[in-house]
């Protein structure tokens, strides 16, 4: 009879030593008395094309997928879900038993979820949103925020090209306003989203005006180190419903962990301080 394999997966970067991603699968895999490892992988940009398809030999069943390689692991897989080409990259593998890589971007349900569950009386198809940034992550954002109805989108980035390409990408529905004009679009959102690196520890804040927030705006900053970003605390002195970046990170492990591990894991409160631990 032979030996039922330990399931592996990971998290590929370069580097990758600042994941929280490690912290967030062996929580659940503890907490739920499941046989498998997840693990930090770091492989050389030269050698990443050699070393995915290597993975699945070793007994990884699937990996998450972070800076630098969202993008790159779109060209080494063999499939690739609507969601991921939509966005343009994959964060989720799945290396599957006939040898093909599978590759999926769960970012965007990653973000709707975790405003889901922050904020459940949350009606996307009730008014515009902002969105400040045309990265990687404005991209799954976008995307995500379309398909669940929100009407418009008001999208600003401080290289204003980059937002004009994800109007092209995405459709009429998205409106591109100058970067020095965002202020001026926050009081006509229900929904605001840094989607920027601006606010995260060590680069500079987010320094647009924020006096045009309104009471009860949703506020989600995905920018999760600090917790509480300079745009949460104001967002919430001006009685707006702020959302942490903490909850997207850890929802959009979800489908990853039921993938590889066969048990569909819980988001809550233990989960996140194992994280802030
Ligand atoms: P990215 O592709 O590098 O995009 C960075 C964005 O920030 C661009 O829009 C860039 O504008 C803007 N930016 C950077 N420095 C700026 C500055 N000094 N002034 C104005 N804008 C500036 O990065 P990404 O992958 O989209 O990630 C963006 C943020 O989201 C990061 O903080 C990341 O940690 C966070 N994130 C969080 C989660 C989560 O699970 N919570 C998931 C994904 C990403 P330009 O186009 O003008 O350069």
């Amino acid at each position: 009879m032979s030996e039922q394999k330990i399931p592996l997966a990971g998290v590929i970067g370069h580097p990758i030593a600042h994941s929280k991603s490690p912290s967030v699968h062996g929580y659940w895999l503890r907490k739920y008395g499941l046989k498998g490892f997840y693990v930090p992988i770091d492989i050389d940009p030269e050698k990443i094309a050699e070393m995915l398809p290597r993975l699945a030999d070793l007994g990884f069943v699937g990996a998450n997928v972070t800076i630098p390689y969202k993008e790159t692991v779109m060209e080494i897989a063999d499939l690739i879900t609507d969601r991921a080409t939509l966005i343009g990259a994959a964060n989720t593998l799945i290396f599957r038993k006939d040898g093909r890589i599978h590759a999926d971007n769960t970012d965007g349900y990653g973000f709707i979820e975790n405003i889901r569950q922050t904020i459940p009386d949350w009606m996307p198809k009730s008014g515009p949103a902002v969105v400040l940034g045309a990265g990687g992550a404005a991209r799954a954002v976008i995307a995500s925020l379309l398909d669940v109805g929100v009407p418009h989108i008001m999208l600003t980035n401080r290289t204003r090209i980059r937002a004009e390409k994800l109007r092209e990408d995405f459709g009429p529905k998205v409106h591109v306003i100058d970067w020095v004009q965002a202020g001026n679009a926050l009081d006509d959102a229900d929904l605001v989203v840094n989607s920027t690196s601006l606010g995260m520890a060590g680069k500079p804040d987010l320094r647009i005006p924020l006096d045009g927030l309104r009471p009860g705006t949703i506020v989600n900053d995905l920018v999760y180190t600090p917790l509480r970003t300079r745009l949460l605390a104001t967002a919430e002195e001006r009685g707006c419903r702020v959302v942490d970046g903490l909850g997207m990170l850890l929802h959009q492990a979800v489908p990853g962990f039921e993938r590889w591990f066969g048990k569909r894991p819980v988001v809550d409160d233990h989960v996140r301080a194992a994280v802030l631990r």
